[in-house]
């Protein structure tokens, strides 16, 4: 999917410009400067001119750093002393239809005054991560009452807004097909889904856990309104445990998988923190156990390779590794010795478990081999 950098890059090279300054110092610590500048000219803050000099400072289409330039991103208010090459309302006219990323705020008054706190934060953050790509009126808030808009900090006057229920909100903009992200759905979120033209992120922040099972209620809110919605989970390796749940990391996870081409777990593990790591590890590790008994106490064992095994999908240091293996009262050896313990064992099923039994005499011989 086309990005708003791709946008400026293609109407500056049906014009035949390879390479754009600026007059100012603004931009020059821009990571993605080409992006940065169609933001501004969509929110018609500047616009491409021809400048008589050439820059000191330019870059390609690309990005790359160039000896300056005879075109420049400068404010509007420099139309009468440049000529304008490529104006707001050109750039505009190029935009494709991205879809709507709706933050559904039907459960805000759910919420305690810290949550709502932390809605407006991903919110904001959730705006920053469109503007990477797109240009940030993509993220639209429904339900957005006054309360909302008083805590948001963020800009309000770049996002959609709408104060009404999100059935209104799509049908005034001719949207009947959604798809609506849910970690209770059925199906995993595919390419297949790409198409449609809005997103339906629920607005909801759980940190007391009293908010279980509120996206389908969401999504059954839309149905009654005769919307079509299509539920669809964010999984890694089959399972929605180390998903990160903020609303702007469900975002961004869609952002890449939809704009960069990342597969789900690239992209889950990409915002994956170790928190939500740690999740899923307390939930991996045990079925990696063996139970040893030794003179009647039992330890329960894994390897300690697995640390490598899981960081390649899991975001954990080894301090997580450790922190996981004490909270679950495992212990982690090193292969060879599971392979040695297994040698002075034998296999048995006590309660319906299986244990591999030490004698207390060879569990001396361990020892002393240590
Ligand atoms: N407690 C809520 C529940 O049980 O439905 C989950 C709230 S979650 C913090 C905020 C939103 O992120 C959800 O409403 C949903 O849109 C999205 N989300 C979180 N995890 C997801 C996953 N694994 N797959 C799809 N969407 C997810």
């Amino acid at each position: 999917m086309k990005t708003l950098a791709d946008v400026l890059r293609e109407a500056l090279k049906e014009k035949g410009i390879e390479s754009i300054g600026v007059l100012s110092k603004r931009f020059r610590k821009s990571r993605n400067k080409l992006q940065d500048i169609a933001v501004e000219i969509i929110n018609g803050k500047g616009a491409i001119f021809r400048v008589p000099e050439k820059t000191a400072v330019a870059w390609d289409l690309n990005g790359n750093r160039v000896e300056g330039s005879h075109y420049a991103y400068a404010p509007l208010c420099m139309v009468d002393k440049f000529e304008m090459v490529l104006s707001p309302d050109e750039l505009r006219s190029k935009l494709p239809e991205w879809p709507y990323f709706v933050i559904d705020l039907y459960h805000w008054d759910r919420h305690t005054q810290k949550e709502k706190g932390k809605i407006c934060l991903q919110v904001s953050q959730s705006y920053g991560l469109l503007r990477d790509y797109f240009t940030g009126r993509e993220l639209a808030v429904t339900w957005a009452n006054d309360e909302f808009k008083s805590m948001f900090h963020g800009p309000l006057d770049r996002i959609t807004t709408y104060d009404g229920p999100t059935s209104e909100f799509l049908r005034e903009n001719g949207i009947d097909e959604v798809v609506l992200l849910d970690p209770w759905a059925e199906e995993v979120l595919s390419e297949k889904d790409f198409g449609v033209k809005a997103f339906i992120i629920g607005g909801i922040v759980d940190t007391g856990g009293n908010k279980k099972k509120t996206t389908p209620k969401i999504g059954e809110e839309l149905e009654r309104a005769g919307v079509k919605v299509r539920r669809r989970k964010i999984v890694l390796r089959g399972d929605v445990v180390g998903v990160p749940d903020r609303i702007n990391r469900i975002l961004g996870i869609i952002l890449k998988m939809m704009v960069e081409g990342k597969s789900m777990d690239e992209a889950v593990y990409e915002l994956q923190e170790p928190l939500h790591a740690r999740w899923r590890l307390r939930k991996e590790l045990p079925k990696r156990a063996t139970r040893y008994m030794v003179d009647g106490r039992v330890y329960r064992v894994v390897e300690k390779e697995l640390f490598d095994e899981y960081s390649k999908w899991l975001k954990i240091r080894w301090e997580d590794f450790v922190k996981v293996l004490r909270e679950l009262d495992l212990i982690a050896l090193e292969r060879k010795r599971i392979h040695h313990l297994n040698k002075i064992s034998n296999a048995r099923i006590i309660n319906g478990r299986l244990y591999r039994v030490i004698l207390l005499k060879k569990a001396a011989m361990l020892c002393y081999n240590c």
